[in-house]
């Protein structure tokens, strides 16, 4: 074995007999509401497939007709010679959608994060992001100079002290999740608003767990609480409920031209293949076609979550179609996963750094592909599995 590695190996062993060493999960089959680990077929509660669209069956056609007539790569980062016209018009889409002026099409909806707010803060700015907010909003803000403030998750008595606290800053900008991705509850994105307003700070929204869940046809939170125009950055990802790849900023005309030269995994990274972004493409075509995907997701993720708070679970403050089931403790939180895809239930454990120590928990989303009679195995599933480690009783 090559040499140089022995500190990082003293860490993973520790993970492992803490318990909270994992390995990858290689699916053997395409994602659906089930899918194959280990040469058995399970019920997928893992992904972020939503609508199911990974393998709708329009997304695949048109994925393929691009790669037939575009290739598979496009050789170049966007601003040199990897714009083809169909991220133009993808981008075209996206800003239509979402009631915006204009939108640009990031890598992912992580670079899309980053990139944004490396952008945008100078020192003389400062940042006031939820204490949970999703880890590439972090890293963004990490990469800036400006002023940083968390306020309390969701609470706006402090983001009110944070904004009075940094009156003197160019600019405030508030940054949340519009849904937080390991509790599913939703920001109140009305109050922030109007605090912004009041305090005179911008807003910036990440919708990758809202966008095709919430609002009209899928619009996010933004288009939820009725506040089309009095938001300033709208950022989405096409990985989740897209179920293709990459994120996306929906804004004025003027922030995207700023980010077309001042972003830097737009401008540094080449662009998406044909492939993704035909698929991108039918994607909001499905959005806005076929609705009742989206009302299939809601129906199921009530169905589910019922069932569970019945069985006696915890299931924290979701208000979407992500439910956690916390357990508290990280190695009993693994263990439970384990006996869940044992008895036929696919449903990650997740623990610290990803959530707060001491709350760790199984995270579930259905989707709008489940049937009743899986989720009801699954249900059954939860059942066994909690009664025989002790979670419920
Ligand atoms: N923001 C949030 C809130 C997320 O949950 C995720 C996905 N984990 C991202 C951004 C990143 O999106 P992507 O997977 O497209 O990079």
């Amino acid at each position: 074995m090559m040499k140089g590695f022995e500190y990082l190996q003293e860490e993973l062993d520790q993970m492992t007999e803490q318990g909270t060493f994992r390995k990858l999960v290689p699916l053997e089959s395409d994602q659906g509401s089930k899918v194959v680990i280990n040469g058995k077929e399970v019920i997928q509660l893992s992904s972020n497939n939503y609508l199911g669209l990974t393998t709708h069956p329009r997304l695949v056609k048109a994925a393929l007709e691009a790669v037939e007539k575009f290739g598979a790569g496009t050789g170049s980062v966007r601003t040199i010679a990897g714009t083809f016209t169909m991220h133009e018009q993808l981008e075209e889409k996206l800003a239509k959608f979402k009631h915006t002026e204009a939108s640009l099409v990031f890598q992912s909806g992580f670079t899309t994060n980053q990139g944004v707010l490396s952008a945008i803060l100078s020192p003389e700015d400062v940042v006031i992001s939820d204490a949970l907010n999703h880890a590439s909003i972090i890293d963004g803000i990490r990469l800036t100079k400006a002023a940083r403030k968390v306020y309390k998750h969701v609470d706006m008595k402090d983001l009110e002290r944070a904004l009075k606290e940094s009156g003197e800053y160019r600019k405030r900008l508030i940054v949340t999740d519009g849904v937080f991705s390991m509790d599913g509850n939703i920001a109140p994105l009305d109050k922030i608003v109007e605090l912004a307003e009041q305090y005179d700070a911008l807003v910036m929204v990440d919708d990758a767990h809202a966008s095709g869940v919430l609002g009209e046809n899928g619009r996010g939170t933004v288009n939820h609480f009725g506040l089309d125009g009095r938001v300033h950055i709208q950022v989405g990802t096409l990985s989740k409920a897209i179920g293709v790849l990459g994120g996306y900023v929906a804004s004025s005309r003027s922030l995207i031209d700023y980010l077309i030269h001042k972003g830097r995994p737009f401008l540094f990274s080449t662009s998406h293949p044909p492939a993704v972004t035909a698929a991108c493409d039918e994607a909001i075509q499905v959005l806005l076609e076929e609705p009742e995907l989206i009302e299939k997701l809601w129906d199921n993720a009530k169905f589910f979550k019922d069932g569970l708070v019945k069985l006696g679970y915890d299931t924290g403050e979701s208000q979407t179609p992500v439910t956690p089931v916390i357990v508290g403790d990280e190695a009993l939180s693994h263990k439970f996963s384990d006996k869940l895809l044992e008895y036929g239930v696919f449903a990650q454990g997740i623990a610290f750094p990803t959530v707060a120590k001491g709350m760790a928990r199984v995270r579930t989303i259905v989707t709008a592909q489940h049937s009743k009679e899986e989720l009801q195995e699954a249900l059954d599933i939860f059942e066994k599995a909690g009664k025989e480690l002790g979670i419920i009783s």
